[in-house]
């Protein structure tokens, strides 16, 4: 069998990886022609490529690496539970220990009366789950009308035809014969892009109610649930004003609606509490959880229930479930994880240490002369690039001109820091220490002057 190891010359695995892997989210014609960076390995906040570059990792993987690389103990208790019992199931009246042990876990640090979770290998999965379950639960409670999923736009909710179309992506929409029918989609709180003249606040409200006017116009016996994320983060870490939750939680209690918090990326201790549920004083009946769950070291996800959602989803039988839920091993890695966030006072460290001080710097970072806004909570962070801080405008050249540029040269310099469009992007591992902080700020401001002299030279600072 041919072995293809760390130790091939960069360019035999990039040939390799074009010739025969499709990357997700990728124009892969394009890439395979530039050749993809290949990672080798990680340590800490630090990644390793095949070339020998390091690099801090301020997107945590995609959101995931909660406690940070090479922790070995997710290792150990992975490799135990695979010599145990590497896969079981839960569909023949049969369970096992670490399914068990996770979901009563889960019901200790999920906020209220959330004390069930149905297990998903990842969060498309487990919002896929919740489109069946609500529309299922109203037509247990003798409401089958109740079927419209009410979402946003510029949401992020997975990747499957049901999650992706809850999201409100449009190039997403545009493959493959998606939204599913019955979802509708209302605007996003995003002030920077969308606010106008209107004060932060007052647009935080004027989006929230419509909610409201949706509920109103399609009648509140056809509306089943609204789902949101309480930071949007593919979205570009899109912060809602101050009055946006309390008045969607208003309106989903008035109007008896399901609130589902898609907690994938605010969930375990990203905002400084165990869920941005907490954060923002939100009271889901449903949270969809995944990525920092096991810090990305396995595959898991899940919808964790209310009481009453639980008991009503729980009186019929529920047609419903994968191969991997609640898979022994990611279930095992998960609890290890929970583990370490709790006995290490991971949450402590993102409050009183790390968050306050990245904080700081990341605000401060408004003064660049690209910058017209930065937004953070915990430890998921957000700048915006424009030509023209005052109309708060986008680039003429169109969007994403100058975030592609800045994203390189993060690379080259040693960050890995996301764009969505001419926003960056940051959601770093946990553990991140002072110091961590200060090389992050370096490279990212290294980075953005460099954005800006390049965007000058070119004759690309103009306001569309
Ligand atoms: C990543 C993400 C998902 C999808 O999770 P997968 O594990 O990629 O299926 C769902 N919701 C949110 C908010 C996410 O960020």
């Amino acid at each position: 069998m041919n072995m293809i190891t760390n130790h091939l010359p960069t360019a035999e695995l990039q040939a390799l990886d074009a010739a025969h892997h499709v990357h997700p989210f990728t124009h892969n014609a394009a890439l395979a022609k530039k050749g993809s960076r290949v990672i080798t390995r990680a340590r800490g906040v630090t990644l390793t490529d095949s070339d020998g570059n390091e690099m801090l990792d301020a997107m945590a993987g995609l959101w995931c690496v909660n406690v940070g690389y090479g922790r070995e103990e997710l290792a150990e208790v992975a490799a135990r539970q695979m010599r145990e019992l590497p896969y079981y199931n839960a569909f023949f009246q049969t369970t096992h220990v670490p399914a068990i042990a996770l979901a009563q876990k889960l019901s200790e640090l999920a906020p209220g009366d959330l004390n069930h979770t149905f297990f998903a290998a990842g969060g498309s999965e487990a919002n896929d789950t919740n489109i069946r379950l609500v529309r299922t639960y109203w037509d247990i409670k003798g409401k089958p009308a109740k079927k419209v999923i009410i979402s946003r736009k510029n949401g992020y909710h997975g990747s499957s035809v049901g999650s992706a179309s809850l999201g409100g992506m449009p190039a997403m929409h545009a493959q493959g014969g998606i939204p599913i029918p019955d979802i509708h989609h209302i605007g996003q709180p995003n002030w920077w892009a969308e606010g106008g003249d209107m004060d932060p606040d007052a647009f935080g409200l004027k989006r929230a109610r419509e909610l409201e006017d949706a509920i109103l116009e399609m009648g509140e016996d056809r509306v089943a649930a609204f789902i949101a994320e309480p930071i949007q983060g593919a979205g570009g870490v899109i912060v809602p004003p101050e009055t946006y939750w309390p008045e969607i939680q208003r309106i989903c209690d008035k109007y008896e609606i399901l609130l589902i918090a898609d907690e994938v990326i605010t969930g375990f201790g990203r905002t400084g509490n165990w869920f941005g549920s907490q954060t923002f004083g939100i009271r889901p009946d449903i949270m969809t959880i995944a990525k920092g769950l096991s810090s990305g070291y396995a595959p898991i996800g899940g919808s964790i229930l209310s009481d009453e959602v639980a008991q009503v989803i729980s009186s019929e039988e529920f047609n419903h479930g994968y191969t991997y839920s609640g898979h022994p091993v990611a279930a095992a890695v998960a609890l290890e994880n929970l583990r370490i966030l709790e006995e290490e006072k991971i949450l402590d460290h993102v409050r009183d240490v790390a968050a306050p001080y990245l904080r700081e710097k990341w605000l401060a970072m408004v003064d660049h002369p690209l910058i017209g806004e930065a937004k953070i909570v915990g430890m998921m962070g957000s700048i915006q690039m424009t030509p023209d801080k005052d109309s708060r405008a986008g680039f003429a050249a169109g969007k994403g001109t100058a975030g592609l540029i800045c994203r390189d040269r993060c690379f080259a310099n040693g960050l890995v820091m996301r764009h969505v469009g001419d926003r960056m992007i940051i959601s770093p591992p946990l553990i991140l220490t002072h110091g961590d902080i200060d090389t992050l700020i370096a490279r990212a401001t290294r980075s953005l002057d460099e954005t800006h002299a390049a965007l000058k030279a070119d004759g690309l600072l103009k306001a569309a």
